[in-house]
């Protein structure tokens, strides 16, 4: 039979097999945000196009070549999320969260859309978590955002990361530094990409983020932004990184990372791995002290980060890194009779409601083809029921491992007596 149509071209599925995978990831960025008081928001997948062009910044690539972009049926031109910032900062507005107090604090996990060339770590739907926090300057707060990413790679079992470290500083200090770079860049202008020729004048600081290898070389000769920092930017930048040597986190400073938002200010950070090729920026972040400003707000100082979860698990994959299967079956009940299977049905429903994974026959299998089944998916324990086990009110419980059985009284105690067995025997083999 031929399908009629499959997925979309740099799209992926997660299957029921691997989205345990997804699951664990998810819970450390949870407990690791919630930890450092971040709250979860949710906003819409898409939004008006507008948000992005003015929240991502016009000049970047996201907005000038990579948004998925419709007009609805109102004429409404909208735009899938190509990432979670803007939607975020767009929601603390519109609900003046500012109101409630300052900082807020919050975390999100999206599916970002970016019209991209698909391979290796590079897709159109993906997915990220992120943080953002509004409302503060102290370099504390840019401290705590690198430690939440750090403590997340660190307990995810990551390692070979690196935390790349910049400061772009203030539109005044980034004046005097664009004017240098429009200098620098000027003298190479037959050698540059097509992009990077229209944003010389408007906004040179993205020469430096092009994937173009050329432009990528040219852009190692390039004035450093560190060397035209104002003063309070460049205490700022100081300070963070005292914070960061307070928490014993490592870090290198990278003069050239700029970060794909225009609206980046201060403080921005790369965590990058050599271990899955060319996209091996795990997370990117920092300061956009202008960005609430830039969406019709007041001035709210306030910085972000978000990390790819897909380019997550590469490093999980490519570090040899196993993470625990938790949804295995505990127990299968293999069925003969009608009356067994009501009974099974009453039991199982006993299992599941201390939170066990258990289950039965819904296809009709024999006993035989039941019993191989449970074997397939991996059942720690299996019981028969038939008309005898009825009868007698009690069955045994079989052990798939050791083929040790243990026999427990079909009644109210059921569930109870195999948690305990299932606990027992858990512990003994160190899961
Ligand atoms: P890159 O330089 O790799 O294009 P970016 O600067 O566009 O990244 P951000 O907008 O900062 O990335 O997004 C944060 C993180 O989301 C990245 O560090 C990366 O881990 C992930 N990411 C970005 N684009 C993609 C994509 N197309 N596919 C998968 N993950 C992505
Ligand atoms: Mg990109």
């Amino acid at each position: 039979m031929a399908l009629i149509t499959k997925k979309i071209k740099g799209t992926e599925d997660v299957l029921p097999k691997q989205s345990y995978r997804w699951q664990f990831i998810e819970n450390i960025m949870r407990e690791e945000s919630r930890a450092y008081g971040f709250k979860e928001i949710r906003t819409p997948v898409f939004e008006h196009t507008e948000l992005f062009a003015r929240g991502v910044g016009q000049t970047t690539d996201v907005v000038q070549k990579e948004m998925y972009t419709f007009d609805t049926k109102g004429g409404e031109s909208v735009t899938l999320r190509p990432e979670g910032t803007a939607g975020a900062a767009r929601a603390v507005l519109e609900h003046s969260l500012e109101n409630e107090g300052l900082p807020i604090k919050a975390s999100y996990f999206v599916s970002c859309y970016r019209y991209e060339k698909p391979q290796a770590g590079r897709l159109r739907e993906f997915h990220q978590f992120g943080i953002e926090e509004y409302g503060t300057q102290s370099p504390i707060a840019d401290a705590e955002m690198i430690c939440v990413a750090q403590s997340v790679l660190d307990r995810l079992g990551l390692t070979d990361i690196r935390l790349e470290l910049n400061s772009i500083g203030c539109p005044e200090c980034r004046a005097k530094y664009n004017q240098a770079l429009r200098d620098y860049f000027g003298e190479y202008k037959d050698q540059l990409c097509s992009t990077c020729l229209s944003r010389l004048e408007k906004n040179p600081m993205r020469l430096l983020d092009c994937k173009s290898p050329e432009d990528h070389k040219l852009a190692e000769g390039a004035p450093k932004i560190t060397d035209y920092l104002c003063e309070e930017c460049e205490n700022h930048f100081k300070e963070v990184q005292r914070y960061l040597d307070s928490a014993g986190v490592k870090y290198v400073i990278n003069p050239t990372i700029v970060r794909g938002l225009d609206y980046y200010t201060k403080t921005v950070f790369e965590f990058v791995t050599d271990c899955i090729g060319a996209q091996g920026t795990v997370c990117g972040g920092g300061r956009y002290d202008g960005l609430i400003e830039e969406l019709g707000g007041k001035h709210l100082p306030s910085l972000g980060f978000a990390m790819g979860l897909e380019r997550i698990l590469m490093v999980m994959d490519a570090q040899g890194i196993e993470i625990p299967c938790p949804d295995i079956c505990a127990l299968y009940i293999a069925t003969m009779g009608d009356d067994a299977k009501v009974k099974a049905f009453n039991l199982l429903k006993q299992v599941r409601e201390c939170g066990i994974i258990a289950e039965t026959d819904v296809v009709g299998r024999g006993l035989r083809a039941q019993m191989k089944y449970a074997d397939k998916i991996g059942a720690k324990y299996s019981m028969v029921l038939g008309d005898n086990e009825i009868a007698e009110n009690k069955a045994k419980v079989k052990n798939m491992e050791s083929g040790e059985q243990t026999e427990l009284m079909l009644d109210d105690t059921f569930a109870e007596k195999f948690s305990v067995l299932n606990l027992t025997d858990n512990k003994a083999f160190g899961i």
